[in-house]
């Protein structure tokens, strides 16, 4: 099945090709990139690779789409993105392969988490296109609600479908034209996907895909005049980077960034369910979420307890080959990380924390790939590397406290904001705690995923929401028309 991705990428000539203006067109220079599979550490894949020419030119056609699909009725949105979500459905397996191959993750876990709740934003935002009041009013004056024009997508490669549909569900729902670029690192599932666009019929020039690297073609969208909006999902650095070189043309900048999310153990929360479903929490897809909650902050009177039985919760892991069933943990998605997770494991070593489970190198039994041992700390100070850095991998801050306010100042002592756990058999305790979080979302004993919950960042975490409603009203633009209703004579 890899090779057939592959396969028909290459005979399509899509590895070659970017998408733009409704067509597959050769990008202006020669750059491409090799997509390599992290499990074998071997080249898969060559890439082309775009440049600040062919941003400009699908800046262009983007804005050539936004006259009239701005003004397109929001039921036809509707219609477009139901076309996307039963295409996405349609080609579930061939989505899963391409991920797993580009990043990673374990195929089960493909299938059930990263294409199926992909495939939920693009649900989201066709309900919410058919429903949303793009015109109210107040008194004699209308409310308009309308798109803010062409946006530029950057998306990251961790989540890499899911992270697509967060942003290209929402802006086809408000009526903005969009330029897709998505991670370097995975641009495979996003050339299925803009191959999916077409299919589904979207019109010309109002879905156009740039792969490209974040130094030339993400840059070359911050700056773009002709861009009104950019969103970024990835590294609070690069978050940076684009809100500064978007200042310039005062456009609007989305930003989901890196997180270092708490878990609140309260005093008399039931441990055999909080502890495994946190652990499970921390580790999923090998620890890559943004909002993945890395530190444990735990009763210092249950420590060993905690210690006991999160030890178990990993010991269920299956650290192997992604391409198997039985898989629960693939490798991490590039050098960059694997590098990256060994330097942390190493920092908590050297800080004094200590390891309970994991540690440093690869996974008994595994030679190659970027395999990584899924990591345990306790007794790990607030002030720490390893409690304050965002690692993007499956190492777990076990941190004690000795009162609630404790627990809730160490939950709030990190420059993020994104996400954040609160566990207790007593929900009034656990909702006290959830409104002193410091954080865009907040899961109270461990909920099932809500694609309608907005989702987003206090602090260096970002700025803006996604999914739901408040995800499309970012696309959107407030216009108020003064005398709009006639006046009603006295
Ligand atoms: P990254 O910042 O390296 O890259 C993310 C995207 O930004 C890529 O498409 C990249 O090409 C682009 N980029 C990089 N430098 C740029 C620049 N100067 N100008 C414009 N674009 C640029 O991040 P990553 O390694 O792909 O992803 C991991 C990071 O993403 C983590 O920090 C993680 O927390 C964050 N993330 C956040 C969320 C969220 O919703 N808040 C979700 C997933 C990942």
């Amino acid at each position: 099945m890899n090779s057939s991705i592959i396969e028909r990428l290459t005979s399509a000539g899509h590895l070659d090709r970017i998408f733009i203006d409704g067509e597959w067109v050769l990008p202006a220079g020669q750059a491409r990139t090799s997509v390599i599979d992290p499990s074998t550490e071997e080249p898969v894949a060559e890439v082309a690779l775009g440049s600040a020419q062919d941003v400009t030119a699908a800046v262009a056609a983007a804005r050539r789409a936004f006259v009239t699909w701005s003004v397109s009725s929001p039921q036809s949105r509707a219609s477009l993105l139901d076309r996307v979500h039963s295409l996405i459905l349609e080609r579930a397996e061939l989505f899963a392969q391409a991920i797993s191959l580009e990043m990673g993750a374990a195929i089960g876990m493909a299938r059930s988490a990263q294409v199926p709740i992909a495939a939920e934003h693009i649900r989201v935002a066709r309900d919410i296109a058919g429903s949303y009041p793009f015109l109210t009013h107040r008194g004699n004056t209308a409310i308009m609600r309308e798109a803010i024009g062409v946006c530029c997508l950057i998306t990251p490669w961790n989540w890499p479908l899911y992270q697509i549909t967060a942003k290209v569900g929402p802006a086809l729902a408000a009526g903005c034209t969009i330029v897709l670029k998505p991670s370097e690192l995975s641009p495979l599932s996003a050339l299925l996907f803009a191959e999916l666009m077409r299919d589904a019929g979207v019109p010309t020039g109002v879905f156009n895909l740039v792969n490209g690297d974040g130094p030339e073609v993400g840059a070359a969208m911050a700056m773009h005049p002709d861009v009104d909006m950019i969103s970024i999902t990835g590294s609070t650095r690069a978050g940076i980077l684009v809100a500064q070189a978007a200042a310039v043309t005062v456009k609007r900048v989305a930003q989901e960034l890196g997180g270092k999310s708490p878990n609140v153990i309260l005093p008399d929360a039931d441990l055999a369910r909080a502890v495994p479903a946190g652990v499970a929490a921390a580790f999923r897809n090998v620890g890559q979420s943004c909002s993945a909650p890395t530190r444990m902050i735990v009763p210092r009177e249950r420590l060993a307890d905690i210690e006991r039985i999160a030890c178990d919760a990993v010991s269920g892991i299956v650290v192997d080959d992604p391409r198997s069933p039985q898989t629960t943990h693939g490798p991490v998605a590039n050098r960059a990380q694997f590098n990256r997770v060994q330097e942390m494991i190493g920092a908590g070593i050297a800080e004094g924390a200590r390891l309970v489970c994991g540690g440093l190198g690869r996974p008994q039994g595994l030679e190659r790939g970027l395999f990584v041992r899924p990591t345990i700390f306790s007794d790990v100070h607030p002030q720490m590397r390893i409690a304050q850095e965002e690692i993007f991998g499956p190492v777990l801050a076990v941190i004690p406290y000795d009162s609630v306010d404790e627990a809730v100042e160490i939950a709030n002592g990190t420059v993020y904001g994104l996400g954040a756990h609160v566990q207790s058999q007593d929900l009034g305790a656990a909702r006290a705690v959830a409104a002193r979080i410091r954080s865009g979302q907040v899961h109270i004993n461990n909920p099932a995923w809500d694609p309608h919950a907005p989702f987003g960042g206090y602090k260096r975490s970002g700025n803006g929401r996604e999914y739901g409603v408040e995800g499309v009203q970012e696309y959107l633009e407030t216009k108020a028309i003064l005398g709009y209703m006639e006046e009603k004579q006295a």
